[in-house]
């Protein structure tokens, strides 16, 4: 497919300048590239304004609810591990609806390629602090400042247990159609802090703002040291902020790889068996 074989007849909707248009372009990137098509992916969103991003996307998806979209990928997954999976989810949608599923889906260390768009607020129900806001942050829902403390996804996400972590700016777009394509050839939960501006409701973390504070660790950094990389994801403010591929362990099995029924053939086309519980009844009775 070529790029634009990627859009539908559906025109973004995103306010100019917001990040969005950055992340879908560098996935729509990848995919021409990767020759990631209907026959071999599938994509799942979450409820946010990065979630509209699979309707304009020609390629099969589906939006779960707030929150969700991490249970509803794991489930595409292993129902069809031959796909590409891709789960598009936002700050509050990853980190406060759905921080369960988040730790989880590390935990398990799912293969799926985690795109988390992170304009550190609420931009769909216009401009509430997320997990991501700043303390200090005045909005709607703190006018007088936010007091609580901010999240750290790729700290929390090593921490469980994701084996490839990364962060990148979005509007970096050869380094994140790079480490897209780095995701996803992972066996394991991958997860993407992609920096997104949202010019409307967020003007702290603006473009100029992540762009001039943001720096790639270099080919002597060791992805694999994990205290090391959490540190490296810890630094925030001043020029401080590490992009790049932070963490990466490539020995931990993906969990669908510790399926062995899974690997060869999609559960959905394997034949349907009958079993013989006969024996169950005669031990009941
Ligand atoms: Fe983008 Fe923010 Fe506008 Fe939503 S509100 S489309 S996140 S700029």
């Amino acid at each position: 497919m070529n790029l634009n074989d990627y859009n539908t007849s559906c025109q973004p909707n995103w306010c100019p300048g917001c990040g969005n248009f950055g992340t879908w372009t560098a996935w729509k990137q990848a995919a021409a590239s990767q020759n990631w098509d209907n026959s071999n992916t599938a994509l799942v969103a979450g409820i946010g304004c990065h979630g509209h991003l699979v309707n304009f996307t020609n390629i099969n998806s589906i939006e779960g609810l707030h929150g969700r979209p991490l249970p509803v990928a794991t489930g595409v997954k292993l129902a069809n591990n031959k796909l590409n999976v891709f789960v598009f989810t936002g700050d509050g949608d990853c980190l406060a609806e759905g921080g369960n599923h988040f730790m989880n889906t590390c935990r398990r260390n799912h293969d799926l390629t985690i795109i988390l768009h992170d304009n550190a607020i609420y931009g769909l129900t216009t401009g509430q602090t997320s997990p991501r806001t700043p303390m200090g942050f005045k909005s709607k829902s703190t006018p007088l400042g936010n007091i609580d403390m901010p999240l750290n996804p790729l700290e929390v996400a090593i921490a469980a247990g994701a084996t490839f972590v990364a962060r990148v700016f979005c509007m970096d777009i050869p380094k994140l159609t790079e480490i897209i394509i780095a995701a996803n050839n992972h066996k394991g939960v991958a997860l993407i802090d992609v920096l997104q501006p949202c010019p409307s409701f967020n003007p702290e973390y603006t473009a100029q703002y992540l762009k001039e504070n943001t720096y790639y660790v270099d080919d002597s950094y060791d992805p694999s040291n994990k205290l090391g990389a959490i540190e490296k994801a810890m630094a925030w403010g001043d020029k401080q902020i590490a992009c790049g591929i932070l963490y990466q362990d490539k020995k931990q099995k993906s969990y669908e790889e510790l399926i062995p029924f899974i690997q060869d053939q999609a559960v959905v086309s394997l034949p349907l068996q009958t079993r013989d519980v006969s024996s169950l009844f005669n031990k009941l009775t």
